[in-house]
């Protein structure tokens, strides 16, 4: 049997008019008319009485009648049903609970439901039903059993291996011999399939949209999209971002700069089923002072003196940052760059000693190395200006750096650049319908608005480096050249897109990202080990990362091999996050 909808819905096959003869048949057949939107099979079911019962959280309501009229007139996208447990109570009466998952336009919502059937001349009835959210609970246990499981430690993969998953975490996985099927746990056949760690995303801002609404620094649009009114809106509904993260396989992202309301996803997100767990830093140090904050509050803090880098580093430690980034750009004019490497020293040496990791951002080998010797953590950008040189990869090494080559996101500010948006079809079904059209607008953007003086300053290293419409020969660009000698050398390698900035789309941008990773050299396994294992240790989460006993349930069940071709992580069949199942296409946006 194939994972699809119906399949993990129901875990049991089911026909949707299934006769009614024992109560679990009732059961199913309930279930299976709310799929196939069945009006009068999903009434046929119910008790046809005034005393029929359904109770929620606001109490009982009781009569047929007025539940019929309810009844058919909207139904979920999707339905999932698990761990349906049967208790007979008489011969002539059995009691029933199963968990639910919903999911429709406005979320999703878990709970737990139940039925009371008596026996009638016409076959089992339901006589109560029951439902209530239970929006906390951990999911069920599950076994996915059968698949070849590349566990993301880089070990060799595991044909015809269990994962058993219980209270959001791997209860155990490995060979079926040495992961035996839990009797509680509701199991999935996954035969010619692949599981691997759900990916992380180490370099996302939520306080960008993916397009240039959210940058009017690369291209004013500001009369038409007021700039506080796309943040604000950014800040309401992270949520559409959380699915397209979770739709794409991205389990756990780092917002590597952002506002300050940034840092409360950390919070918001840290045992949700619903959204990747975000690692957050707030609002980043800069080098140079982009005027592109808000009127009442700052996503960029400009690095003016020593004091100011010292006293922001503590603030942050006090607002719960997971780090402290720093911009580091020189300044377009002859730079005072004694002044600036001493301020970058300054943030790392105040972040280490109240705790932070200093990751930063330096495309320049001359940057990326004084930021190494300031003690950086983690480069979130490749290095563009010139080939990484051997006191670079010793450097690196010395301050235990991982890379994050951050490759793809330039070909976003190309396609602005030539008003053409180039759309990744498959991955754009896990973007919201409006972030999709601002997407598809780029291409009617007038050319008169062309990109100010700032953007061209900051971005012209990288934007000089890459000519557009690169294609197949990425693997010439300076990133490219540079990630397979970072790697070669032995430095840890992690994904990140930079997700947020125009086009270059929240989740659905990892894919392309991945694909150039590949394309720079690196096997396929190197890539997914830095798309797991080694973003966990950027992000400092130990738990993570791995398909393996004791980590946080974030998995993928795939159709195809990724050991044979990066591209395959698209293929995803299910997406697990703290032990809760969802179907890629549940997870997509209509
Ligand atoms: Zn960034």
């Amino acid at each position: 049997m194939s994972i699809n909808h119906a399949a993990l819905g129901l875990l049991l096959a089911v026909g949707p008019l299934a006769a009614q003869n024992t109560p679990l048949d009732a059961f199913r057949g309930n279930i299976a008319a709310i799929h196939s939107r069945n009006r009068a099979a999903y009434l046929s079911h119910y008790l046809h009485t005034p005393a029929l019962a359904r109770v929620g959280p606001d109490g009982l309501r009781q009569g047929y009648d007025t539940f019929a009229a309810g009844v058919g007139t909207s139904w979920p996208d999707t339905l999932v049903a698990t761990q349906f447990r049967i208790v007979p109570v008489t011969p002539d009466v059995v009691y029933g609970a199963y968990r639910y998952r919903v999911v429709d336009s406005s979320g999703s919502v878990r709970g737990v439901s139940e039925r009371v059937f008596v026996r009638t001349p016409e076959g089992w009835k339901i006589a109560v039903t029951t439902a209530f959210p239970t929006p906390d609970a951990t999911p069920p246990p599950l076994a996915i059993v059968g698949a070849t499981l590349v566990d993301g430690t880089g070990a060799a993969p595991v044909r015809d291996a269990v994962v058993v998953t219980r209270n959001g975490r791997i209860a155990c996985a490995g060979a079926r011999m040495s992961c035996p099927v839990p009797p509680d746990a509701d199991s999935v056949r996954a035969t010619g399939k692949w599981i691997v760690p759900g990916l992380i995303d180490t370099h996302v801002h939520f306080s960008q949209t993916g397009w240039v609404d959210g940058r009017p620094d690369a291209l004013d649009l500001r009369a038409r999209y007021p700039y506080e009114a796309v943040e604000a809106e950014l800040h309401r509904r992270p949520d559409r971002f959380f699915r397209s993260y979770l739709c794409s396989g991205v389990t756990s992202v780092f917002d590597v700069g952002g506002y300050a309301w940034t840092l409360d996803l950390q919070t918001s997100t840290g045992r949700s089923t619903t959204a990747p767990r975000v690692v957050a830093v707030g609002p980043l140090l800069s080098t140079i002072d982009p005027w592109l904050n808000l009127p009442d509050q700052r996503q960029f803090i400009y690095m003016a003196d020593e004091a100011t880098v010292r006293q922001a580093v503590r603030a942050h430690k006090a607002w719960g940052a997971a780090a402290i980034k720093v911009w580091y750009i020189m300044p377009p004019q002859p730079p005072d760059t004694a002044r600036m490497s001493a301020l970058v020293h300054a943030a790392g040496d105040e972040a280490r000693k109240v705790g932070l990791p200093l990751i930063v951002h330096a495309t320049g080998l001359w940057e990326a190395k004084d930021a190494l010797r300031a003690g950086a953590r983690v480069l979130v950008h490749s290095v563009w200006s010139a080939p990484v040189d051997d006191e670079f990869l010793a450097l690196a090494r010395r301050a235990g750096a991982i890379y994050v080559p951050t490759l793809t996101v330039p070909d976003g500010y190309g396609q602005v650049t030539a008003r053409h948006f180039l759309p990744d079809r498959g991955a754009l079904r896990c973007v919201d319908r409006a972030t999709r059209a601002k997407a598809f607008a780029t291409d009617t953007v007038a050319l008169a608005q062309a990109p100010p003086q700032s953007l061209r300053q900051r971005l012209g290293r990288i934007v000089r480096s890459l000519a557009p419409g690169l294609g197949s020969t990425r693997r010439h660009d300076q990133g490219a050249l540079n990630l397979k000698r970072v790697f070669d050398a032995g430095i840890p390698v992690a994904l990140g897109t930079d997700a947020g900035n125009p086009l270059t789309l929240h989740g659905a941008s990892v894919f392309r990202e991945l694909e150039a990773m590949q394309a720079s050299g690196l096997a396929p396994r190197d890539v997914l080990v830095a798309a797991t294992r080694n973003a966990a240790r950027a992000l400092d989460l130990d738990s993570t990362g791995t398909v393996t006993g004791g980590a946080v349930a974030d998995l993928l069940v795939l159709d195809a091999d990724p050991l044979a071709d990066i591209r395959h992580l698209r293929d995803i069949a299910l997406v697990i996050h703290r032990g809760e199942a969802y179907t890629r296409r549940e997870l997509e946006y209509p």
